[in-house]
Order: C-alpha cells, then sequence, then structure tokens
C-alpha cells in the first residue's frame, strides 16, 4: 500500500522545555517521542548534521545509555542501573524523576519555569 503523502502543512512545534510554539523548535526524530525542542533549550549550538536529531530525553542522565524510563514532566531519563532514587514508574502519570515525583511534592507548587502566575479573579 502506498501512502499518499499531500503537501504537508507548516507544522509548528512546541517546545518541550519553555513551551513555546515557534517554528525554529525542531522535533526529535525518534518514533515514539513526541518532543520538540529549541536549540538554546537544550543547551546546544547547532543541531547533529544529517537531521537526525534524538533529544536527550531518551538516554541516562548519568551514563547516556539509551533508555525508556524518561520522566514525562522534563528531559530527565535513567536507565534501570540508575533508576534508583531517580526515576519512579507512578500509575497515574507514568515514570517521573525525583523531581516531579508527586508523592514527593507535599505541599509545594510543581516548579513553572519562566511563567508567572496570573491572577484571574
Ligand atoms: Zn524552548
Ligand atoms: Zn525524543
Ligand atoms: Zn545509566
Ligand atoms: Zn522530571
Amino acid at each position: 500500500m502506498k501512502k499518499k503523502t499531500p503537501l504537508e502543512p507548516v507544522i509548528v512545534h512546541r517546545c518541550f522545555v519553555c513551551g513555546m510554539k515557534e517554528k525554529d523548535v525542531v522535533p526529535c526524530n525518534n518514533k515514539i517521542c513526541n518532543k520538540a525542542y529549541h536549540l538554546k533549550c537544550l543547551q546546544m549550538s547547532e543541531w547533529p548534521e544529517g537531521n537526525k536529531f534524538i533529544c536527550p530525553w531518551h538516554n541516562c542522565n548519568i551514563c547516556s545509555k539509551l533508555t525508556i524510563r524518561c520522566c514525562v514532566k522534563c528531559v530527565s531519563s535513567f536507565c534501570p542501573s540508575h533508576s534508583e532514587g531517580n526515576i519512579r514508574y507512578d500509575n497515574i502519570l507514568g515514570f517521573v524523576c525525583s523531581i516531579h515525583d508527586p508523592t514527593k511534592i507535599s505541599n509545594e507548587e510543581p516548579i513553572k519555569l519562566r511563567k508567572k502566575k496570573i491572577q484571574k479573579q
């Protein structure tokens, strides 16, 4: 079966780190990944050649090994040997790193980067 690709509309991705929707936000090339990023948000100076950008979400923070234990809230991820104390599986959310673990965030509000609270009342 041939799959016809019609003229692709310009897809504007939302950066997973800062949440901005801009044209220079580049999606990760990993098939299971739906994340996209600004170059500057990954603290990178340029995209890898050949347009094969794979985001840091898939690699262990400590040893860079490929892993699927990736925090749903940030780009932190840990391989099985480094997951203890760093990441765990939450039944509702999925994998969460120690920063985003809801059982560890007690009364504190979740950290929101660069976003001020707008009071609407
Ligand atoms: Zn960004
Ligand atoms: Zn990715
Ligand atoms: Zn590791
Ligand atoms: Zn996290």
